[in-house]
């Protein structure tokens, strides 16, 4: 590597020369530019410019408005704002739309930079080249220097206005991120308790569910700078850039702390490494996850710098990502159900006039399985279909066919339940809540519902004990094993007919009679023998059978026999209950959710007991 050093000494020492020309240069011409510079002003002010005319050519971007006073002496920036009315103002005032404006630099400067500069760069760049292709090197490409640098200040937003009420439904995510918003109001309470926040939150939902919307609220709530950068954005750049933006994105926010940082779609940088490798193509996102992963370290708890951050794809997020002090906790922001939606439809209908019979609880109902996004879509079809008409105000029915129109989009993708499907969905999670209810004679059940969940499930039943007891009686395992059958037994009772909803509940059960009779020792028969040893305890799974083939016959027989009898028990319960079963579906079915609360009041109130 010797003849590559030498030769380049000559060509550093002149780059050094250069740099410092242009530093003294810039040092001398500081306070000469200093007397030009732009002058940011709050909004108020610009308003006021506005309203006494002393506004000269108005420049307005996405990040900020520039614009000079009447004489065009001085320039001014402001942060830009929702204001729909601005341009019809400004017009007014007299402002001029015709000219770029530039920042005004000294003629030194300008000569130095016109001229000067350039040629010293060109002759440079030129010898530099030179000396490259004659030495044949390989290795780092010109091109790639100096594009590390990414510009500054694209991120800050104003979310001034959004606040949690803006937000319709999803009350447990906005309790869950209250927390946050009380913590940046009063960081010292938390530090003097001893209590660190998380750095990272990840808002996991479908698409159009408010996320982006909920993490603008926490720093609207919270009076705190939001920034937010998307995902994507970091892998469409060049080599190298992915990386140095989110370290310009964290220098800033540390700068601007208390905070909240906003990354959206955080699986396009977040997917697990090395999956699917092979295509290259992947290391520019890596290298951007491993900055992101570094920068998070870095900082301390309590810095104020809050990150939350949005998929709809937890699953296939890099384990890195998820680790503690990482987005070590999760909001779910899920789908709304008929009183969200309901909500939501209002919210939005704020901005339109609807007709004094529109029902909004009739619409929420029509459009079950839309986000609220696509709500907001229905608001907007509805407007636009009255003004097609001639109208202003807002009818029934402008709603009812606009939510054809919306939902003709998104019925394909999302696999929105027929009206009977629901019916089946909400007796079949019924039937497991209402056969672990009475078995028990206590509240199995946390909260129901039947919108379909990011996990993939259709009705979602919590139990309070979800997690595996270390102690299991016999008859707990039994009890368990009906309430696995419930679902079905439902569909049985309710229907006559079966579906295919059960496939889940039947592996379970069917997991769980293996064990009593393998190995827990839990059967008459066989007594205590263990007939399946595990091979791996943390995967669960893996057991292998140690028995005559004969025997293994004799299980699988016992096996079916003990479903059968908790599949009967469970058909009797419900039977024994059927007017609690009807009266607990029909309002899943009505409400799409139902608390353990509603659900014991159901049970215990009301008519016969
Ligand atoms: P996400 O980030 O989850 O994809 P957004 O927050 O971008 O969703 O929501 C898109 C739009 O949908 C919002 O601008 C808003 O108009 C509407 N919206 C979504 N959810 C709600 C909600 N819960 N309440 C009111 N409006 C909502
Ligand atoms: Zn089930």
């Amino acid at each position: 590597m010797k003849e590559v050093k030498s030769p380049k000494k000559p060509l550093l020492y002149y780059y050094c020369i250069v740099l410092l020309i242009i530093f003294l240069f810039n040092l001398l011409l500081a306070p000469l530019l200093a007397q030009n510079q732009v002058i940011e002003v709050d909004y108020g002010t610009f308003m006021d410019m506005i309203e006494e005319g002393d506004i000269g050519i108005v420049q307005v971007e996405d990040t900020q408005i520039v614009f000079t006073n009447k004489d065009e002496t001085q320039i001014y920036e402001t942060g830009p704002m929702d204001d729909p009315t601005l341009t019809e103002r400004l017009h007014n005032c007299g402002a001029k739309f015709d000219r770029v404006i530039e920042e005004p630099t000294s003629p030194i400067l300008s000569f130095l930079l016109t001229f000067v500069l350039p040629i010293l760069i060109f002759v440079g760049l030129g010898q530099y080249m030179s000396k490259k292709f004659m030495e044949q090197a390989g290795g780092k490409n010109a091109m790639s220097f100096g594009l590390g640098k990414s510009s500054a200040k694209v991120y800050v937003q104003s979310t001034k206005g959004i606040r949690f009420a803006d937000v319709a439904g999803e009350d447990e995510a906005k309790e869950s991120l209250q927390e946050i918003v009380n913590y940046l109001h009063d960081p010292g309470k938390y530090t003097e308790a001893g209590a660190t926040m998380p750095k990272g939150i990840l808002l996991v939902g479908p698409p159009g569910t408010g996320k982006t919307m909920l993490a603008k609220a926490v720093a609207g709530e919270s009076n705190v700078p939001f920034f937010s950068i998307s995902g994507s954005e970091f892998v469409e750049m060049f080599v190298g850039m992915g990386a140095s933006k989110v370290r310009d994105l964290f220098k800033q926010a540390k700068e601007k702390a208390p905070c909240i940082v906003f990354i959206d779609e955080i699986d396009a940088i977040g997917q697990k490494r090395n999956s699917g490798s092979g295509y290259g193509g992947n290391d520019e996102r890596e290298q951007t996850l491993n900055q992101l992963l570094t920068e998070m370290d870095g900082f301390e708890e309590n810095t104020g710098v809050i990150i939350l951050a949005a998929t709809n794809r937890p699953e296939s997020l890099d384990p890195a990502l998820t680790r503690p002090g990482r987005f070590d906790r999760r909001v779910p922001v899920e789908l709304p159900d008929l009183q969200g939606r309901e909500a939501i439809l209002k919210v939005h209908a704020k901005k339109i006039k609807p007709a004094e019979d529109v029902d909004f609880h009739i619409i929420a109902r029509m459009a079950a399985g839309a986000s609220g996004a696509e709500l907001a879509n229905i608001i907007n079809e509805a407007a636009l279909r009255a003004v097609r008409n001639g109208r202003t105000i807002v009818t029934q029915s402008d709603l009812e066919e606009s939510i054809e129109v919306v939902i003709a989009g998104y019925q394909k993708k999302n696999a929105v339940l027929s009206d009977q499907e629901k019916k089946v969905v909400a007796y079949h999670e019924i039937g497991h809540a209402l056969v672990a209810a009475k078995q028990t004679n206590s509240a199995p059940v946390q909260k129901i519902t039947i919108i379909p969940r990011t996990s993939g499930a259709l009705g979602y039943t919590m139990q309070v004990e979800t997690g595996d007891k270390f102690l299991m009686s016999k008859e707990e395992i039994e009890n368990k094993i009906a309430t696995y059958t419930g679902g079905r037994a439902a569909e049985e009772v309710v229907f006559g007919s079966v579906t295919t909803g059960a496939s889940n509940d039947i592996e379970q059960a069917t997991k769980l009679a293996r064990a009593m009779i393998t190995r827990y020792g839990m059967s008459d028969e066989f007594d205590m023998v263990a007939m399946e040893t595990v091979q791996n305890q943390y995967l669960g799974s893996d057991t292998s059978l140690a028995c005559a083939p004969d025997t293994q016959r004799d299980i699988d027989r016992k096996v079916v026999e003990l479903v059968k009898k908790q599949h009967e028990k469970a058909i009797k319960i419900l039977e024994d209950n059927r007017s609690k079963l009807d009266e607990l579906a029909g309002f899943l079915y009505e409400k799409e959710t139902i608390t353990g609360e509603e659900f014991m009041d159901i049970l215990t109130g009301g008519d016969k007991q």
